[in-house]
């Protein structure tokens, strides 16, 4: 089989996270080729899914026609903690029994391609930066909302990565103090009221406390159908999606006062649901936060949908590589 491009034009993408595995072959320009993805079996632990991960690299390389050598090097967009300098992650709750894992490298020997480590939630904010709905900004922040919520910021045209990489935690946030109980541990973050998840729970305990919905006929309810009832006209789910876009839309008015940006971007399963959350989250965000910087903010969906974490795993190597030269 011939060669799709010419050699060092193109990079391994792998996003890991703690249900799926992903993995593309990126060009320079962000047009990905190969796209896999596979459940992660996070339950069997580091090795067996380290081993799956090289495993998925391996047959996507194959179906692109290229070998480990026609690559520039390889980007891991990976459930944090971790240290993007060192490669290593460091025991991430979405991935049980990990403890300190030297990711990159194991990948690297593997593949025998030189690779880097990034943030998942970073590395989807630089794919929609470089290749998705923030092209051509240079302030921006991105959520991404889905059974947890992960952020990013670019300010002033670079990646906010903090010490080690794991800065621009935006869904942990403190929204409400002494609030919910969030999945990181503490009370009050911002996903433990905006996730999927949390959609979901809060309406199903306002149904356990005796309010009537017609969600209560469904045995499992999630954020979608939450939306859906909201669109309906069912009291109960207009009173929760309300709730859920005044505290996003105060949370965004927030960061909003803190970096100044252009463009605020959601991605992720929730914000599936379009101008319903985005009209009042924008609308919200623009009345709470201080002028000038309400009024140069706008709030699009994210471009790039599933392949964000890959396209911008890929762009950070593209990025790691040429500062290694
Ligand atoms: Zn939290």
């Amino acid at each position: 089989m011939s060669k799709a491009r010419p050699a060092a034009d193109v990079v391994l993408g792998l996003d890991v996270g703690g249900t799926k595995l992903a993995a593309g072959v990126v060009s320079r320009g962000g047009e990905v080729s190969a796209f896999t993805t596979v459940p992660t079996e996070a339950a069997d632990g580091p090795a067996k899914v380290i081993d799956r991960l090289c495993a998925l690299a391996g047959d996507v390389l194959a179906a692109a026609g290229l070998e480990p050598g026609d690559l520039a090097g390889a980007g891991i967009g990976c459930c944090g903690p971790l240290d993007a300098r060192t490669g290593i992650v460091h025991d991430p709750p979405n991935l049980p029994g990990w403890g300190d894992v030297p990711l990159a490298e194991l990948v690297a020997a593997d593949l025998g391609t030189r690779t880097w480590v990034e943030n998942d939630a970073t590395a989807a904010t630089v794919g929609e930066w470089r290749h998705g709905a923030g092209q051509g900004v240079r302030d921006m922040v991105y959520l991404t909302i889905s059974t947890g919520v992960g952020g990013g910021v670019i300010s002033d045209g670079r990646v906010l990565r903090g010490g080690s990489g794991n800065g621009g935690e935006l869904g942990h946030t403190l929204l409400v103090a002494d609030g919910r109980l969030c999945g990181c541990g503490a009370r009050g973050c911002l996903e433990a009221y905006v996730s999927g998840t949390a959609i979901a729970a809060r309406a199903r305990e306002r149904i356990e406390d005796g309010a009537s919905s017609t969600l209560a006929a469904l045995t499992d309810i999630g954020a979608a159908d939450v939306a859906r009832a909201a669109r309906s006209g069912d009291p109960l789910a207009s009173a929760v999606w309300r709730e859920t876009t005044d505290l996003l839309g105060g949370a965004l008015a927030g960061y909003v006062n803190l970096f100044e940006p252009r463009l605020v971007v959601l991605g992720g399963g929730v914000s599936r649901s379009g101008e319903q959350l985005l009209t009042p989250v924008r609308d919200r965000a623009r009345a709470l936060a201080m002028r000038p910087a309400a009024c140069g903010v706008d709030v699009r969906p994210a471009r790039l949908g599933e392949k964000a974490g890959v396209v911008g795993a890929a762009a950070v190597a593209f990025d790691r590589a040429a500062e290694a030269v």
